[in-house]
Formats: C-alpha cells, sequence, structure tokens
C-alpha cells in the first residue's frame, strides 16, 4: 500500500488547522481518499470548504474512515477521544497522531481493536504544504504505538509519503522519543530559547542607548540570514560566509552567553519533560482556563521588539502579501 498505488484506504482529518489543512491537501494530492472531521460552525469549517473538502461532523466522518488523523490542538485529544472517537472509530482502524503527547503521557488509552500510529513532520503546517507544492518535502518521524493489524507500520509509512515527508527523509522513532525531543526542541532551542535570546539582545542593544529600528535589524531580521545557511549547510557553512572578524566574535563570545549554566538549565527543562511535570503543569493551566499563559502571551506582544518590527516590516513590502 504505497502512496503510489490507487489508493484503498479512506483517510478522516480531524481538525484543519496548521497541520491539518497541510495533512489533507497534501495527502489529497497524493491520490488518496480525503474526508474532514470538524465540529459544525467551528472556525475552521469554512476553511475546509473553501479548499474542496467534504466537512463533516467529527463523530460521522470518522465512522467509516480506515485511519483517522487527529489533528486538533493536544489538550483538547483526551475528551475528543473520550467522548467522540472512541464511541464512533470503526473496529481496526488506524489512530494516527501528529505529536505523542496524550498517548505518551497516558491521558489517552486507545482501543485494543485500534493500530496506534504517530507521524510527525519536522516543520509547521505552512511549510509542510509549501514545500510539498514546490516538490520538496519537510522530513517526518514516525513511530507505532499499537499493531493490531500487522500493517500499522505500512500505514504510518504511506501517510508520511502521501504528505511528502519521502522526499526528505523519514526515521522511525517511538512516542516517547518524539514526545520527549518534540517538547525540548520547542521549549529549550526553537520558540522559547530563539525567542528569548532575540528580546534578550534587543534590550541590551536599546537599554545601552542604541536606535530601535538598528537593533531590531541586527538580532531579529539578520537571524533569518543564519538560519538560512545552518539549514543548507550546517554551522560550517555560517562560518563559510560571515567574515573572520564575526567568526572571532563567536568563537569567544558565544560560549559566554550560552554556558555551561544554560546547559545545566536546559538539561533542568527536559527532566521536567521526562518526568511529566512540564505536561501535568500544561495540562492544569489550560483547565484553569490559561489565566498564565494568556498574560504571558500579551506580554511577548507587548514587547518594544514588536512595535519596531511592525514599522520596519511595513516597509518590506514583498511581506505584505504574507501577513495579510
Ligand atoms: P491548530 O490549533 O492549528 O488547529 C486545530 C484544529 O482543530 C482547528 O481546525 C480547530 O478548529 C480544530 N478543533 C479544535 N478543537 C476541536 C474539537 N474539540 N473537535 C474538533 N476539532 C477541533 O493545531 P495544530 O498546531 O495543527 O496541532 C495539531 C496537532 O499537530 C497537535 O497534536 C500538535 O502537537 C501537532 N503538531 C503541530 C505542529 C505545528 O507546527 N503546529 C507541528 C507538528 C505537530
Ligand atoms: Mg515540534
Amino acid at each position: 500500500m504505497s502512496s503510489n498505488d490507487k489508493p484503498q484506504i479512506k483517510i478522516t482529518v480531524v481538525g484543519y488547522g496548521s497541520q491539518g489543512r497541510a495533512h489533507a491537501l497534501n495527502l489529497r494530492d497524493s491520490g488518496f481518499d480525503v474526508t474532514v472531521g470538524l465540529r459544525p460552525g467551528g472556525p475552521t469549517e469554512a476553511k475546509a470548504q473553501a479548499d474542496g473538502f467534504t466537512v463533516k461532523p467529527v463523530a460521522e466522518a470518522v465512522a467509516d474512515a480506515d485511519l483517522v488523523a487527529v489533528l486538533t490542538p493536544d489538550m483538547v485529544q483526551k475528551k475528543l477521544y473520550n467522548d467522540v472517537l472512541a464511541p464512533n472509530l470503526k473496529q481496526g482502524a488506524c489512530l494516527l497522531f501528529a505529536h505523542g503527547l496524550n498517548v505518551h503521557f497516558g491521558m489517552i488509552t486507545p482501543r485494543e481493536d485500534l493500530d496506534v500510529v504517530l507521524v510527525a513532520p519536522k516543520g509547521p503546517g505552512a511549510l509542510v504544504r509549501r514545500e510539498y507544492e514546490i516538490g520538496r518535502g519537510v522530513p517526518c518521524i514516525y513511530a507505532v504505538h499499537q499493531d493490531k493489524s500487522g500493517q500499522a507500520e505500512q500505514l504510518a509509512l504511506a501517510y508520511a509519503g502521501g504528505l511528502g515527508g519521502a522526499r526528505a527523509n523519514i526515521i522511525k522513532t517511538t512516542f516517547k522519543e518524539e514526545t520527549e525531543t518534540d517538547l525540548f526542541g520547542e521549549q529549550a532551542v526553537l520558540c522559547g530559547g530563539a525567542s528569548a535570546l532575540v528580546q534578550a539582545g534587543f534590550e541590551t542593544l536599546v537599554e545601552a542607548g542604541y536606535q530601535p529600528e538598528i537593533a531590531y535589524y541586527e538580532v531579529l531580521h539578520e537571524l533569518k540570514l543564519i538560519v538560512d545557511l545552518f539549514y543548507e549547510g550546517g554551522i560550517t557553512r555560517m562560518l563559510e560566509f560571515i567574515s573572520e572578524t564575526a567568526q572571532y566574535g563567536d568563537f569567544v563570545s558565544g560560549p559566554r552567553v550560552i554556558d555551561a549554566s544554560v546547559k545545566a538549565r536546559m538539561k533542568d527543562v527536559l527532566t521536567d519533560i521526562q518526568n511529566g511535570t512540564f505536561t501535568r503543569n500544561w495540562q492544569a493551566e489550560y483547565d484553569a482556563g490559561l489565566p498564565n499563559y494568556k498574560q504571558w502571551q500579551q506580554a511577548d506582544k507587548d514587547h518594544p521588539i514588536e512595535k519596531v518590527g511592525r514599522e520596519l516590516r511595513a516597509k518590506m513590502v514583498w511581506l505584505q502579501s504574507q501577513n495579510a
């Protein structure tokens, strides 16, 4: 059952957000029969319909599906599984996640007759779609939690192939490894680490009396060039492109800023992820109505770098269509 065969499996994608939309479109373009399951009147229903999908309430959409991809926010998945998926999934169906959190930490215990797999593209949904459209792919990692049919691994591989992942790379993992490394990456390096590094650099320059516009270009805008070089050829390629002065500064000051104490705190972050503390705290925050989350989100949006960034990006005409 490779994605090149005439697909015999019916896929229902539940949720049409960042990942859901990209998965549904890529799978359909790869020849799969795709239905979208959503809450009637929900915020993304019109979008899925505009993209030409048959959209049904989740209970109905999953009832005759061979494979159901759960692409709603992680924190709603437990209730969704218990209330809607468990009572309606057909016997022997395959349940697929894009992140292992709920299964790994035991919030969801899938029915025994189901295959349970994970296919996680290593990129945000918009990139999963864009790379596919230009004939490339985002690397995917996959795992099997439960293999009732004996076909679970093949199903996961067919799905990853349908997303375009095979054009880049597909690596086998476990729910545990995917969950813990994914949480660590986004917390310590990608989202948490990178944004805090940029904000601290901006504050340091502005507090020293430099113009915010120049600080913005220096610590945020130029990061794109550096990350593109990392992406193309690793740190080696960056070193090839930057000046000798920039290299010397990198060698002497990088380890002063990101020193052993930072790495020790990264290990603390990882420990909290591994022992379930992070997930417990996140669940409690979610259940309490996100009081801290909303405050922290607002603080990020109110940071002075956002104001100057908006003004400077308004002059970059090529960004206007993307931000519309
Ligand atoms: P999202 O917030 O962008 O989209 C969620 C979708 O689910 C929306 O269509 C929303 O209307 C719908 N939804 C919300 N509650 C629902 C409910 N109770 N019933 C039915 N539909 C409901 O979500 P996302 O960021 O695409 O995340 C989906 C999954 O993909 C998560 O498991 C996440 O960890 C994983 N993932 C996300 C990314 C990413 O870049 N965003 C990357 C890899 C994996
Ligand atoms: Mg991730």
